[in-house]
């Protein structure tokens, strides 16, 4: 990892001070030797002593100062002349009466400051003046913090919450979210007490990284862990590092930093950190940019210098995970990673219940009903659409919300939201839902797969629409050839119960169709488990820790005889889930029904159904 040289920065920073001064000092050279001395430095002429002799006898001289070492003179033509060598001419007085020559105080040594002064500052004073007016209003552009950040070091603009019991956001505040609230818990709790967790010697996670769409309360979650552990809440957005001068992002990270430390215990919070963490790439020959790294180098440095013991927990925000630096994502940094995705129904009523509250409901409304109109509908979109009832109401002179207000509300936020947020349609949920059933009852109905831990059709942060949770019970190192087979069939089984259920197959499938090629393919190739190729290594795999890239070493004739093989395994193992499926359509059909009405259930939930015997 580079990293960035503090000096470096500082210098950096006082950049725009020092041109403007250094332009100054740059043109007071130039006129000082070119333009100057001819006006301003006394024209002095030096000559030799012979000279001035020869100027006497010739009459030539007006007046005359004598000093120690020199003497200056005047000629008839008012012209200053100095010579410096005096040989011991004691008569020189005397010729120079004789000659009527007139003694005056004509030219006075300078002093250094008075040197200084003559030839420097009096010269240059308008133009100093001038610099001065032109940093002032340079300072006025960029408000004043810019300025004195520049030339003293400065201070953030990281604004401090200090919340206290009452005006502090909750974690009532943030309704749903349950996962997400119980991993922060645990910060909320070092936090009270850093002290408890030093003596045990336990090493609290330095940063926590909130992922999740737009909209879910990442935000509010990070305040809510301020508030409810009761400390200060310093929060910066990722853009706001960026704007800045160059070199400014970096001395506000150091700032922020600073600040917290002395705050501690505290939050300090950085929303929408992908704006500054994203990945550094590195073939930008010409700093493209510059500033943005400079400043992740920064918090990096920052993030390892500080001590985590002394209760500075750092949060960041984004929605945009996967564009972020791994360095960000390293033990020390944020390494601790919590979803805040999309509520599901429970969730979404939850939340319109929470915001319902600050309005005036007529007794009709049932936000149940609204929750199920809004499938993959954000928290704040559902805030919105609250908010966008109460509006209604009074545009229709009504003195409470009614459920057409909400019904009215939720087309009009949603209309906007359907194209961004892909909102799925009724058929689609459906299709999704079973889709997703059918993985699981696959793999519950074969005796070698992972229990269902979860099934979800609440779209995820991934894109993915809906998916099937599996949890194997202890490490597995050894997978046997049923376990893989079984496994392949589970990939199989949505695909499946779309062909059963609708007759018609969907695009949902790709990754499926993906992993289960890889893995009947890994079974030819690699662990032997073909008769037709018994233990012969047909691929090699390079660099197995970055993912695995493997390559064929057999002949092309055996490389289309190992593809036969694969499709040969991945349909057998098809048509075996949509055996399992058609014998069981009656659970199929229950669960899925069961799983569209509440977009997430447990596998709890799911083997209760399961294990019902039929009435
Ligand atoms: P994010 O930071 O994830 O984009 P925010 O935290 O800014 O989302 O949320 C925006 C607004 O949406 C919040 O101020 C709040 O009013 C509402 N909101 C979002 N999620 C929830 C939730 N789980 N519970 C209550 N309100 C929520
Ligand atoms: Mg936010
Ligand atoms: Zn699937």
């Amino acid at each position: 990892m580079q990293q960035s040289d503090p000096n470096q920065d500082k210098r950096r920073k006082q950049k725009p001070f020092l041109v403007s001064y250094g332009l100054v000092i740059l043109i007071m050279l130039l006129l000082n030797t070119f333009l100057f001395p001819s006006i301003l430095k006394s024209q002095v002429q030096e000559v030799d002593y012979g000279t001035f002799i020869s100027m006497l006898e010739k009459n030539q001289l007006k007046v005359v100062q004598l000093e120690d070492e020199q003497i200056y003179f005047i000629d008839n033509e008012d012209r200053l002349y100095q010579t410096n060598a005096i040989p011991q001419d004691y008569a020189i007085v005397e010729r120079l009466e004789t000659a009527g020559v007139s003694f005056d105080r004509i030219y006075r040594k300078q002093g250094v400051l008075e040197y200084l002064l003559t030839n420097w500052i009096l010269p240059f004073l308008p133009l100093i003046l001038l610099a001065t007016w032109f940093s002032r209003r340079i300072t006025k552009q960029m408000g004043e913090g810019g300025m004195n950040a520049m030339m003293f070091g400065g201070k953030s603009g990281a604004k401090e919450y200090v919340l206290d019991d009452k005006t502090g956001i909750r974690f009532n505040d943030v309704a749903g979210q349950e996962e997400a609230k119980e991993s922060l818990q645990e910060i909320v709790e070092f936090l009270h007490d850093p002290k408890k967790y030093e003596e045990i010697g336990a090493k609290m996670p330095k940063g926590a990284l909130l992922v999740g769409p737009p909209g879910t309360g990442k935000t509010l979650l990070a305040r809510a862990v301020a508030g409810e552990a009761e400390v200060p809440f310093f929060s910066i957005a990722g853009s706001e590092f960026v704007e800045m001068f160059v070199g400014m992002g970096a001395s506000k990270v150091r700032d922020l930093f600073k600040q917290a430390g002395e705050k501690a215990p505290c939050i300090v919070f950085i929303d929408e950190i992908d704006t500054i963490g994203k990945k550094r790439d590195s073939g930008s020959g010409f700093g493209g940019n510059d500033e943005r790294e400079q400043t992740l180098n920064q918090l990096l440095t920052e993030m390892d210098g500080f001590d985590a013991a002394k209760g500075v927990v750092i949060l960041a925000a984004t929605n945009r995970p996967e564009s972020l630096d791994p360095a960000l994502l390293r033990p020390g940094r944020f390494d601790r990673r919590i979803p805040v995705e999309l509520p599901d129904l429970a969730g979404r009523e939850a939340i319109l219940r929470l915001h319902g509250r600050k309005v005036k409901l007529d007794s009709g409304c049932d936000f149940n009903v609204v929750a199920r109109m809004t499938p993959g509908a954000s928290g704040a979109e559902l805030a919105n659409i609250v908010n966008e009832a109460a509006l209604g109401a009074v545009r229709h002179g009504r003195k409470v919300v009614t459920q057409p207000d909400l019904q009215e509300a939720v087309d009009t936020i949603l209309a906007g939201a359907q194209k961004k947020n892909a909102i799925l349609s009724e058929k689609e949920k459906c299709i999704v839902a079973y889709h997703e059933v059918g993985h699981a009852l696959v793999a519950a109905l074969q005796h070698h797969s992972a229990p269902v831990q979860k099934i979800t059709i609440v779209p995820r942060t991934s894109g993915a629409l809906g998916f099937t949770m599996q949890v194997e019970d202890g490490d597995h190192a050894l997978l046997s050839r049923e376990e893989l087979l079984d496994k392949i069939a589970t990939f199989t089984g949505g695909r499946a119960a779309e062909e059963l259920v609708f007759g018609s197959v969907t695009t949902g499938a790709s990754n499926d169709i993906e992993q289960a090629t890889k893995l009947a393919r890994a079974m030819v190739t690699r662990y032997g488990m073909s008769e037709d190729f018994d233990m012969v290594a047909l691929e090699t795999v390079n660099g197995a820790y970055l993912g695995g890239d493997a390559s064929l070493t057999c002949s092309e004739t055996t490389a289309a005889a190992v593809d036969a093989k694969v499709v040969e395994l991945v349909k057998a193992q098809h048509a075996k889930a949509y055996a399992l499926l058609a014998e069981n359509r009656r659970k199929l059909d229950e669960i899925s029904q069961y799983l569209y009405e509440k977009e997430t259930i447990t596998g709890q939930e799911f083997m209760e159904i399961l294990d019902r015997k039929e009435a």
